[in-house]
């Protein structure tokens, strides 16, 4: 194994790295409310060492934590956030919630901080003993729908990086080929003219009546539109609950997601004329106002060739008995495709990366990845199957298994930097793919003026 003696590092570590995964899961918190996670790790790097910056891009759980000051400069992501509804005893086969508890870590965040906390570990180490390159622990919160890393990359938290390698928990090892999709959130605001429903609907204009007509237009456009394109919508204000009302006021939330931002840009300016066409109709107006917006994501073979070759290169955690019988009656509670039976409960290989096709999610890593070469890799945390952002993945974050998971995490991360420090031809090489990929390079989909929604301190 390549550069075992820093990749011990994160053995001797492992109990620490045990512990701050954990008690993120016994304290979740919700996207860009993260203060105790974030006050954890910052003061956790510090005494490792570490420079750390609070507050990066305007976000006060965003942070990031350098070692070493040479060049090249690799980063690793951190994310820490937690998801609503997802409360969930740990260890358990069972659907069974935590009194008094609504956010848990149904996604594995907790994982995903201590595996790369123990990556920058190694990585500090071999800096050490080499002299070469600067190691950043980006730490990004609100990764659940508060596209937290949009946000810092708008504020170009990440230029100057040369390249950023990531993991996410998942249900098998891989590194990532699949791209994802750009997409923009615009909430679309009707405003018409309210009169009673039976005595005068001849004075009244029904903002209600507009977002219908948007949201028949919409269901006609989907026909015309490519088939690799998203168009999903939610009624947030449907004016009232009292029919004998016009509702002169409704809201209707778009989320519109394309191959790239210039299909995104299209197929919204398309959406906003179906509003248009659908105030006309009623003779209301409306305005528009953009929300959230993604990048699709940007990937790159030499990275992911890089990193495929540190995940082979590295032994894969060994599951116990005990283990093995855990993952296998959590199977017997969600359905397994015919692929899936034929695989033992827990991965045990690490598989050859699939040819990239075309998925219907988004990350907020792509706009990572259009300011730097970035890779990613699945590590098999859950058992075979599991479902994400669901009860047995939020059951299974405390596991022995995931844990060992998280461990090898972090040396496959530590693996694929100290490659690429290493090696700096790959990241030359990697810039070049990069750079045929981004043309103009990175234009963030968000308004100048949108702030994050930052959640206040709750008092405990
Ligand atoms: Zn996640």
């Amino acid at each position: 194994m390549l550069f075992e003696k820093h990749l011990g590092v994160i053995d001797r570590e492992a109990a620490q790295l045990c512990a701050v995964s954990d008690a993120l899961w016994d304290n979740p918190e919700l996207a860009l409310g993260e203060y105790a996670a974030a006050e954890l790790i910052t003061d956790l790097m510090e005494r490792y060492g570490f420079t750390v910056e609070r507050g990066v891009g305007g976000i006060p759980t965003a942070f990031t934590a350098t070692f070493g000051s040479g060049s090249p400069h690799l980063g690793v992501l951190a994310e820490y956030d937690g998801l609503p509804s997802m409360s969930q005893e740990a260890g358990i086969a069972e659907k069974k919630s935590i009194p008094g508890r609504d956010t848990n870590h149904g996604c594995g965040h907790n994982l995903f901080a201590g595996g790369s906390i123990g990556a920058v570990l190694a990585v500090k180490d071999y800096i050490e003993a080499t002299g070469k390159g600067r190691i950043t622990l980006f730490g990004c919160p609100g990764e659940e729908g508060g596209g937290g890393k949009v946000f810092m990359a708008r504020e170009g938290v990440f230029k100057g990086v040369d390249s950023v390698v990531s993991w996410h928990p998942e249900r098998m090892y891989m590194v990532r080929t699949r791209p994802s999709l750009a997409n923009v959130k615009v909430n679309y605001a009707f405003e018409g003219i309210a009169a009673h429903a039976g005595g005068a609907p001849h004075k009244g204009r029904s903002a209600l009546d507009a977002v219908e007509l948007m949201n028949i237009g919409a269901n006609f456009l989907r026909e015309h539109m490519e088939l690799t394109s998203r168009v999903h919508y939610a009624i947030l204000d449907a004016g009232g609950v009292a029919p004998n009302m016009v509702q002169s006021h409704a809201v209707v939330q778009y989320l519109i997601r394309a191959v790239d931002m210039e299909a995104v840009r299209e197929l919204h300016a398309r959406i906003d004329r179906i509003a248009q066409g659908a105030a006309l109709m009623t003779d209301t107006t409306f305005t528009s106002r953009v929300v959230s917006a993604y990048a699709d994501l940007i990937t790159i073979p030499t990275l992911q060739a890089t990193a495929n070759e540190a995940m082979h290169d590295i032994p894969l955690p060994v599951p116990t008995e005990e283990e093995l019988e855990y993952a296998k009656a959590l199977q017997a509670t969600f359905r397994l495709t015919q692929e899936e039976k034929l695989l033992p409960p827990l991965a045990t290989v690490v598989k050859d990366p699939a040819p990239p096709v075309a998925h219907g999610g988004s990350t907020d890593t792509a706009d990572v990845s259009w300011n730097c070469p970035t890779v990613q890799m699945h590590i098999g945390t859950w058992a075979v199957g599991t479902p994400g952002h669901s009860w047995q993945s939020t059951s299974q974050c405390k596991a022995s298994y995931a844990k060992k998971a998280m461990l090898y995490a972090g040396k496959a991360v530590a693996g694929t930097v100290m490659r690429l420090l290493e090696n700096p031809a790959l990241i030359e090489k990697a810039w070049e793919e990069h750079k045929a990929k981004v043309g103009d390079g990175y234009v963030c989909g968000l308004p100048a003026d949108l702030e994050p929604e930052i959640l206040p301190r709750s008092e405990k």
